[in-house]
């Protein structure tokens, strides 16, 4: 519709409607608006674009419109000056982790695919009409974002504690070129760790949640790096649950927080008989962290048949964004739109 008939139909709109047709074409298009969400979030960043001004490639801020490109989205070009400005084109993907990706048309039927926690096989035999290494590589784009989406602080009952994944090299070329990525026979999925404890061989994942469901999540390669990772997100006054790790006692103390250690449970059923009180409800406890490695275990080692360690950090904002609360699968679309990579 060209710009005057459309100025014409909003004086139309505004002018011959009764109130009631209004809020009926108001339900309507939020209706279109997202079985479009691709395009219509495709807009937005391009106005976004426009209104910030900014060069993707230098960050400086003297940005003119450039034309179309052959799909019809607005180009912009960088303009160059004697100080600064370095004359490049982009246009609203750009330096998005969605950026140079094809068929926009399709993006909102892959995210809902992923929001189902479709396989790439699954997706690439759907009538979705893209290929094994697309849906692959579309994932991984759209995971780029989940993987730094966290919670920025923590409070109240936090309960903290790692797990771990076996190191994985799941689909490294070394495997079939003869220079495998360590020194030893490939293995299949799945079975325990040659060594008990930290070694080589596993990789921890530290998790830390609260009662109002906020997760921190990082994928480590010591214990060390505990202290770093919860530096300055636990907020003051909270109460810190683990099983008494000294870094966790020193996340508490930095933080201003209490620390309780967590006796486990338990195990001998003699002790048990005998032993103690029952479990009073709402007592402290890491029935929440270990609720929640039960899950993420389940995910990754048989929802997703095994994950690559390289990537391990964006299947868990996989499962992170799918289970935060009022999910919808344009938030994947939107999401990758506005993180900067
Ligand atoms: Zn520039």
């Amino acid at each position: 519709m060209d710009r005057k008939r459309f100025q014409r139909l909003k004086t139309a709109v505004a002018r011959d409607l009764t109130a009631e047709q209004c809020l009926d074409l108001e339900a309507h298009l939020r209706e279109v608006v997202a079985s479009r969400a691709s395009e219509t979030s495709l807009v937005e960043r391009t106005r976004e674009v426009t209104e910030a001004g900014h060069c993707p490639h230098c960050g400086h801020d003297d940005v003119v419109r450039h034309g179309r490109d052959k799909a019809g989205r607005q180009r912009f070009r960088c303009r160059r000056s004697a100080e600064a400005g370095c004359g490049r084109t982009f246009n609203a993907l750009t330096g998005t982790a969605l950026a140079r990706m094809r068929k926009p048309e399709k993006w909102l039927e892959f995210a809902e695919r992923m929001g189902a926690f479709r396989s790439v096989d699954e997706v690439a035999s759907s009538d979705l009409g893209i290929s094994r290494l697309t849906a692959w590589r579309w994932r991984h784009r759209l995971l780029k974002a989940q993987a730094d989406a966290q919670a920025a602080q923590l409070g109240g009952v936090v309960e903290a504690d790692e797990t771990f994944f076996r190191t994985s090299y799941k689909g490294h070329r070394g495997w079939v070129r003869g220079t495998p990525p360590e020194n030893r026979p490939p293995r299949y999925r799945g079975g325990p760790a040659l060594s008990p404890g930290i070694s080589g061989e596993r990789v921890p994942v530290l998790t830390a949640v609260d009662r109002g469901g906020a997760v921190i999540e990082q994928v480590l390669r010591s214990r060390a790096g505990i202290e770093p990772a919860l530096r300055g997100r636990i907020k003051p006054g909270s109460v810190i649950c683990s099983d008494g790790l000294k870094a966790y006692v020193n996340v508490a103390v930095a933080a201003g927080s209490e620390h309780r250690r967590i006796q486990p449970p338990r195990t001998d059923w003699l002790k048990k008989a005998i032993g103690g009180k029952p479990r009073r409800p709402g007592r402290l406890g890491l029935g929440h962290v270990n609720a929640h490695h039960e899950r993420v275990k389940t995910f990754v080692n048989r929802g997703a048949r095994g994950v690559s360690t390289r990537y391990l950090p964006l299947y868990l904002g996989w499962l992170r964004a799918i289970r935060s609360p009022g999910f919808e699968a344009a938030k994947l679309l939107r999401d990758g739109l506005s993180t900067p990579t």
